[in-house]
């Protein structure tokens, strides 16, 4: 239970954010509800999934129908990162880093199937793939601390449900933890590994970034 009151301040203020902006929530685990009411989970899927702390977190819905993928961040937290540089500025960033504590956990922004889980040492780390149900769109979760229990490559995925923590796995400052995560657009036959970045940005924020 020590997680739970640790994360008791932050569910505070987004409660509060919440109540002053009219956003929307879904419950980490529980499906979607609507405004912030909290859903419990099925006392099976309790104990399938997580702990009872990690299942009271929260989630942001965007009004793209996206979920911030970090439990307890508002929209108005983000930054956005997409064309930030990246090594030594031979590259750009092509995603956003959301940052949240360590162990804070990372849930799917999007409905799908879980087409790839991957470690690379010196990029993502411990990463996750999520493909939409029509091929399209794949979503992908990197840095992660590591993955939520029980996860495994083609089962299906909800929007909302947990995927892992936020960690400093591969090429990640740790003194600085995050969720790197990026969209791509895919073409027909693509790999997990391929696809055109889109910026996650706008989709969370609902407005454009700097
Ligand atoms: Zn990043």
């Amino acid at each position: 239970m020590g997680r739970l009151k640790l994360i008791g301040s932050n569910l505070v203020t987004a409660t509060l954010v919440c109540a002053l902006t009219s956003a929307f929530w879904i419950n980490a685990y529980g499906g979607e509800s609507t405004q912030h009411a909290k859903v419990e989970p099925a006392p099976e899927a309790a104990e399938k999934q997580a702990s009872a702390a990690t299942a009271k977190q929260e989630v942001a819905l965007a009004p793209s129908g996206l979920a911030v993928p970090v439990a307890g961040i508002t929209v108005d937290q983000l930054t956005d990162t997409y064309k930030q540089s990246r090594g030594g500025g031979s590259r750009v960033h092509d995603a956003i880093d959301i940052m949240a504590d360590h162990g804070t956990p990372v849930v799917a922004a999007a409905p799908g199937r879980l087409e790839k889980l991957f470690y690379s040492k010196g990029g993502g780390g411990i990463t996750a793939y999520v493909r939409s149900d029509d091929g399209k769109w794949l979503y992908y979760y990197a840095h992660l601390q590591d993955y939520a229990p029980g996860l495994k490559e083609g089962q299906a995925i909800k929007r909302g449900d947990p995927i892992g923590r936020v960690g400093v796995t591969g090429n990640s400052n740790p003194d600085g933890p995050h969720l790197h995560f990026a969209i791509n657009r895919m073409a027909d036959g693509e790999k997990w590994h391929q696809g055109r970045p889109v910026n996650p940005y706008p989709l969370l924020a609902g407005k454009n970034g700097r």
